[in-house]
């Protein structure tokens, strides 16, 4: 067995309350690394892409990595992968800090889950046993209190992942939550309520070695030091919400449900008047020497703020009151929602409403003609109704995709989904190179598996005519994420790293012995996202879905008609993608594994 693996995953079926310690070949291992490639072949394993991802034989994978607990930074982090009941393809969402220890140290790469419990419950692993708890005193609770509880009830050592009371009803965007840090998008958190599991606790004492540890201490040193350079000080200064006044420059922050690539209000919610207005504290994951994370005060707490929040919360849904924006960005991380697809859901929501599409003839009190763009208490009450499932709430709760196709009018044009994914916060016509990372993304649109952004912002491309040039471009950026997906370590290295796939190897080669190169890691990137879009494939995945809403190819923005992207050029773009990927037909794909 490599140094930096313990060599086998916990399988645990929670309908028996059993375990085993399944073997992970050193093949597998070298060949999928960890974290999301690891989750990705154990998914393929179980067969999960034919499975309902809401129903109990549907696997849930907790994946760790051979550098978690190594000295290097960012390292503290842990993937969940299973099938998406939001888009119903792979998804792979990746949090950090304490949990991937904790989880790591109880001797195993990996957990998977897969049955349900016979009532809400806490799933316990130390070392090498589990066991389930009642979890009814915790039922409606928010990640928080859950969190908090059963730390004091467990004792020291114990880290507690857990969902909110939008997980127990199996809204389909909920998250995992660990430490205010979120498995976040795609639904993992549904997924664990449907196992009837309110929260895992680990706790485990098992240290992996490292092959090279004098080494190992020394690039782990540089790393650090270099992590402090000028590279990283934008996250440090502002957080991730540092480039949103630039995006609303460039006319690339979305706004009132992507009717706009430019908000008015776009000041007000902006960090440097977050900053300039309430009292900040800067945080980090475990184990991370940058820290990106801006907590800042609201109604007597703190409120951890992300671009991601501000786009989906403020100017996508025309809100550019700051108090709203924090509180409905506090409701979600509370209530375990995925920020990005509640902003996106509600923010179609209401340009169903502005059309007369959501007022009335809608069934069991679905209709809401009071979400209107720009009201900030709208905005919250339906972060409310959604976390509750009730009236509209249980129709936003199914995400923008399925809400279009009960509302009808031909609303999926405007619906702001890829595969059912809500769209982050980059505008697709402003930026084209990241038009094509969303439309072929493996989980839907997606900033944090196609870095393509980075591109349109580069001198490589013209972000508003982008040409053929720009698909391998794509390419790279894809397979990196994959790559810092399955080693895990955080994006935001990206620009400390002089040679990515050299120094990876390296870090690679200090944990685990393996003689491994750079040139074998960009085969194993691709091995990866191969990988995803097998799942997909087996899962139903057609052609058709790697494509942008109609909107996006009809509709120039109105304030930069430059910005437009028509059918023709994106088809154009996904079909280079699929060539130069060799995925030219779904069969080519399948034997390309
Ligand atoms: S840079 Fe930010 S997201 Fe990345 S590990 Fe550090 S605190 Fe976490």
């Amino acid at each position: 067995m490599p140094f930096g693996y313990h060599g086998c995953y916990l399988r645990i079926d929670v309908s028996s309350g059993t375990s085993e310690r399944m073997p992970l070949p050193d093949a597998v291992l070298r060949q999928f690394i960890g974290g999301s490639g690891l989750g990705v072949k154990l998914l393929l394993d179980e067969g999960a892409a034919h499975v309902d991802p809401l129903a109990p034989e549907a696997p849930l994978v907790f994946a760790f990595s051979p550098l978690v607990g190594s000295p290097l930074t960012t390292s503290a982090k842990f993937a969940v992968v299973g099938k998406s009941p939001l888009t119903e393809r792979i998804n792979d969402s990746l949090a950090s800090s304490g949990f991937a220890i904790a989880g790591k140290g109880c001797g195993c790469d990996a957990i998977v889950i897969v049955g349900r419990a016979p009532e809400l419950s806490v799933l316990i692993i130390e070392d090498a046993g589990m066991h389930l708890e009642p979890a009814a005193e915790y039922r409606g609770a928010t990640c928080k209190e859950t969190e908090t509880a059963l730390k004091a009830r467990l004792g020291a050592g114990f880290r507690v992942a857990s969902i909110g009371p939008a997980g127990e009803r199996l809204v389909r965007y909920a998250t995992i939550s660990h430490d205010g840090r979120h498995a976040g998008r795609g639904g993992s958190g549904a997924v664990l309520g449907a196992k009837n599991i309110k929260a895992i606790a680990v706790r485990g004492t098992q240290r992996t070695q490292w092959a090279h540890p004098s080494e190992l201490t020394a690039l782990s040193r540089s790393l650090s030091k270099r992590s402090f350079g000028p590279a990283t000080a934008k996250y440090r200064e502002l957080g991730t919400a540092t480039n949103l006044l630039t995006f609303n420059r460039f006319g690339a922050l979305p706004t009132r449900n992507f009717q706009s690539g430019t908000f008015e209000e776009a000041a007000s919610i902006s960090p440097e008047q977050l900053s300039a207005t309430r009292s900040k504290t800067r945080k980090s994951c475990m184990a991370c020497t940058i820290g990106c994370e801006h907590i800042y005060s609201h109604g007597g707490s703190g409120v951890r703020v992300e671009y991601e929040s501000l786009f989906a919360l403020g100017s996508l849904c025309g809100v550019g009151d700051a108090d709203a924006v924090l509180r409905a960005s506090q409701r979600c991380d509370e209530l375990g929602l995925d920020t990005i697809s509640t902003g996106g859901t509600i923010a179609f929501a209401m340009e169903c409403v502005e059309r007369g599409w959501l007022d009335k003839g809608l069934d069991k009190g679905m209709d809401a003609p009071w979400l209107k763009f720009g009201d900030g208490d709208a905005m919250l009450r339906a972060i409310e109704l959604i976390g509750s499932r009730e009236g509209p709430g249980d129709l936003l709760a199914e995400g923008s995709r399925r809400a279009a196709h009960v509302i009808g009018h031909d609303s999926i044009a405007i619906a702001p989904q890829v595969k059912g994914l809500e769209i982050p916060g980059y505008e697709p016509r402003a930026l084209q190179t990241m038009a094509l990372g969303f439309a072929v993304g493996a989980r839907g649109a997606d900033h944090n598996r196609s870095g393509a952004y980075e591109v349109d912002f580069s001198d490589k491309v013209d972000r508003r005519h982008v040409t053929l040039d720009a698909v391998r471009h794509a390419i790279d950026t894809e397979d990196k994420a994959a790559l810092m997906d399955s080693l895990i370590i955080c994006k935001f290295l990206r620009g400390v790293l002089t040679d990515f796939h050299a120094e990876a190897a390296e870090m690679l080669r200090n944990v685990t012995g393996w003689d491994v190169s750079a040139a074998e890691l960009r085969d194993t990137a691709r091995r990866i996202v191969s990988a995803k879009r097998h799942f997909n494939l087996l899962a139903g995945w057609t052609p058709a879905e790697d494509t942008l809403p109609e909107r996006f190819l009809t509709t120039p923005l109105p304030n930069d008609p430059e910005a437009s992207l028509s059918r023709d050029r994106l088809d154009a773009l996904v079909a280079e993608y699929h060539r130069q990927r060799g995925w030219s037909a779904a069969e080519t794909a399948l034997q390309k594994l």
